[in-house]
């Protein structure tokens, strides 16, 4: 079905069944080496062609963090033995990521400084680092090239040299970071002198028959760094210097347009890929290049393929979400992909700090020696089970005993599977939420789920099961406003309803329920902020576009009110910003520090942060100001003596999300 995705294709002397990437990620568990080598296993025998490994630093000083490999140190030896085990012996492939954080890094790691081009101030790493003299670069290369001489001896496939994304080698190539006057800045050539530098010294010392890919930034998208003439100067440079293959990121860390967040359009990025391809083969270069970004599912890929904007595409977070990812697609089986929905929720937010990383659709994830995959004879061969409810934590505990071979009916008492989701995939930028659906709506039958929905079940219809899963979830926390003169009505009806809200609507709650409606409301639903090409004149158009504050939406005056000190609590930290930047240039207000009054004719009387009573505008009032237990079903069950198992929302609201929701249906499924 996927002729260019699923072509062999070759990176220098390496062979590859297919041109799908499984792309670097960090997952802050590499030094726990049996759960990376089975996190690894199960991608590889998943049908992932080539697997390229999180960031291994070259040394102390380009560490990431804590939870970095170091390469040569015992961790990562112990790291790289199993995962290159594991890897082979499921017929995969493996590159080895050789990483240097240079600004990035976090000082105190192992109580250095971190190391740069210049001292120039790190909004990541909240810190200045030191100016690398000459002695530190010279180091510095030679580390590149011992740990590369050492992955091919370790049995590595390949290696990919880290030089996008904000890191050290991108830092030298970019105006941005790079402030030297000397051989290593000063202008264009210099500025790619130290990544031209690296690869020289990483195939010195690997030799020419090893795969050296090179992954470099083909847009920084931050003020002041290099043209995009530079990238495609740069890349044309590398491919004459002997890398085998060139993959293409975008963005750092500091960069304020969005990259990797759900509002970002599926491939947006690619256009950066194609523009550098494009420039290769205008000036005879044929080495490969690897789109990326953004991209889930086999077809996308097809279509960059098919398109020639890429020769391959390497996809990371969707093969946390679905391990045979590409498997299922070959088989002809894309309704069984478990799609990652670009929440960053379980992965990125997580790989910023020092959380094992996971996914958010696949609590398995990185946990797989802890849930290894049901083997026969299954566990619970026939144990009748109920799962009430069939929201995330319901359709996982549901999947999880199905599979353990126990006999599993869900009872759902809305219209569809999904819960919360039905109510996500609305707002913009997260229609994939759908996919999650979709997933859920093909595997729990393939499992044997009997699906009932429509039927809010009792404990009384539930006696005959030998165990009950309560998922039933939560319920729109009520807040009494005192007064009259402005309909007041939950986010749920809001969601179910948006055609029925006059055009002033305040919202009430500033949480992650609260500006996914605000979306809603303003941008309509599914709508995806658009993302430009490569070039300096679509990126400033983007700015210009969707970055400068824009006028008010036209349709609707949105308010959305908190009583705390910030807006949008719970959204992680990589998306967070994006989300209410998004919010604020559609005009939509955001106030904080806010104490509600009461209800009056024209509004709702609040005081302001410093204590001032104000009048706000407005024509209806939204209450997105939490949730509570549904607490119903487990009480009526326990009286029936009934034995049940509370997951979700039903056990606790606060604090609710749906990366909790999922995991503990896991867990329930696993231990009832
Ligand atoms: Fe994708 Fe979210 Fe899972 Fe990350 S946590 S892999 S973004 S679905």
């Amino acid at each position: 079905q996927y002729p260019h995705a699923f072509a062999p294709g070759r990176i220098g002397s390496m062979g590859l069944p297919h041109r799908i990437v499984m792309g670097s990620m960090h997952l802050n568990f590499e030094t726990d080496a049996a759960a990376l080598a089975a996190f690894y296993a199960e991608r590889a025998a998943g049908g992932a062609g080539l697997i390229v490994t999180g960031g291994v630093a070259v040394n102390r000083a380009g560490s990431g963090g804590p939870t970095y490999l170091v390469s040569g140190e015992p961790a990562y030896l112990r790291a790289a033995e199993a995962a290159l085990g594991a890897v082979h012996d499921a017929g995969g492939r493996i590159a080895l990521q050789l990483f240097h954080a240079g600004r990035y890094a976090f000082p105190g790691t192992y109580g250095l400084l971190p190391l740069a081009p210049s001292a120039v101030w790190s909004g990541f790493a909240r810190t200045v680092p030191q100016a690398m003299d000459e002695t530190q670069i010279r180091a510095t290369l030679a580390d590149f090239a011992a740990a590369a001489a050492q992955a091919r001896t370790l049995g590595f496939d390949a290696v990919e040299i880290m030089g996008s994304e904000g890191y050290l080698v991108n830092q030298f190539a970019s105006p941005a970071a790079n402030h030297r006057e000397d051989a290593w800045g000063g202008d264009a050539a210099r500025r790619r002198a130290f990544p031209l530098a690296v690869l020289a010294a990483v195939r010195g010392a690997v030799g020419k028959d090893f795969p050296v890919i090179f992954r470099m930034s083909g847009a920084d998208l931050v003020e002041g760094s290099a043209p995009p003439e530079e990238y495609a100067a740069l890349a044309e440079a590398l491919a004459a210097a002997g890398a085998a293959a060139l993959a293409i990121g975008v963005g750092w860390h500091e960069s304020r347009i969005p990259t990797v967040q759900s509002l970002v359009p599926h491939g947006g990025w690619l256009g950066v890929a194609a523009g550098i391809r494009a420039h290769l083969h205008s000036q005879g270069h044929r080495v490969p290049v690897i789109g990326s970004n953004r991209v889930n599912s086999v077809a996308q890929a097809e279509a960059a393929l098919a398109s020639g904007g890429a020769d391959y595409v390497s996809m990371a977070r969707p093969f946390l979400a679905d391990p045979r990812l590409v498997a299922k697609t070959e088989a002809g089986r894309e309704d069984l992909v478990n799609t990652c929905i670009g929440c960053n929720e379980a992965c990125i937010d997580r790989s910023l700090g020092t959380d094992r990383v996971s996914c958010l659709v696949n609590p398995r994830a990185g946990r797989e020696t802890e849930f290894p995959p049901p083997s026969f004879p299954h566990r619970r061969i026939g144990t009748e089970v109920a799962v009430a409810g069939a929201g995330p934590a319901g359709m996982q505990a549901a999947a999880t005993l199905a599979a353990a071979g126990a006999r599993v009916q869900l009872f759902e008492a809305g219209r569809g599977i999904g819960g919360q989701f039905q109510l996500a995939q609305v707002v913009p930028g997260k229609s994939d939420f759908a996919q999650t659906i979709r997933y859920f709506a093909s595997e729990l039958p393939r499992l044997g789920v009997r699906i009932h929905t429509g039927v809010a079940v009792t404990a009384a219809d539930l006696g005959s099961f030998a165990h009950v899963v309560d998922a039933s979830g939560v319920l729109p926390r009520i807040v009494a406003l005192p007064g009259t003169g402005v309909p007041v009505l939950d986010y749920r009806s809001a969601f179910e309803d948006p055609g029925a809200l006059p055009q002033r609507v305040a919202i009430l709650g500033g949480g992650g329920i609260a500006v996914d409606l605000a979306h809603f409301l303003v941008h309509g639903k599914g709508t995806a902020v658009p993302v430009p090409e490569s070039d300096a004149e679509a990126t400033a158009r983007f700015r210009r576009e969707h970055l400068a504050p824009g006028p008010p939406c036209p349709a609707r005056e949105i308010t959305v009110l908190r009583r705390g000190p910030s807006m949008g609590r719970g959204i992680g930290p990589s998306t967070r910003w994006a989300a209410l930047q998004a919010l604020r240039n559609a005009g939509v207000e955001l106030r904080t520090g806010i104490s509600y009054r009461e209800l009056v004719p024209g509004g709702l009387l609040i005081d302001g942060p410093d204590g001032e009573a104000e009048l706000l505008a407005a024509d209806a009032v939204v209450i997105a100001a939490g949730q509570v237990e549904s607490t119903r079903l487990q009480e009526d069950l326990k009286e029936a003596g009934i034995p049940c198992t509370v997951v979700g929302g039903a056990l606790a609201a606060a604090g609710l999300n749906a990366v909790r929701a999922f995991r503990e249906g896991l867990e329930a499924g696993t231990a009832v």
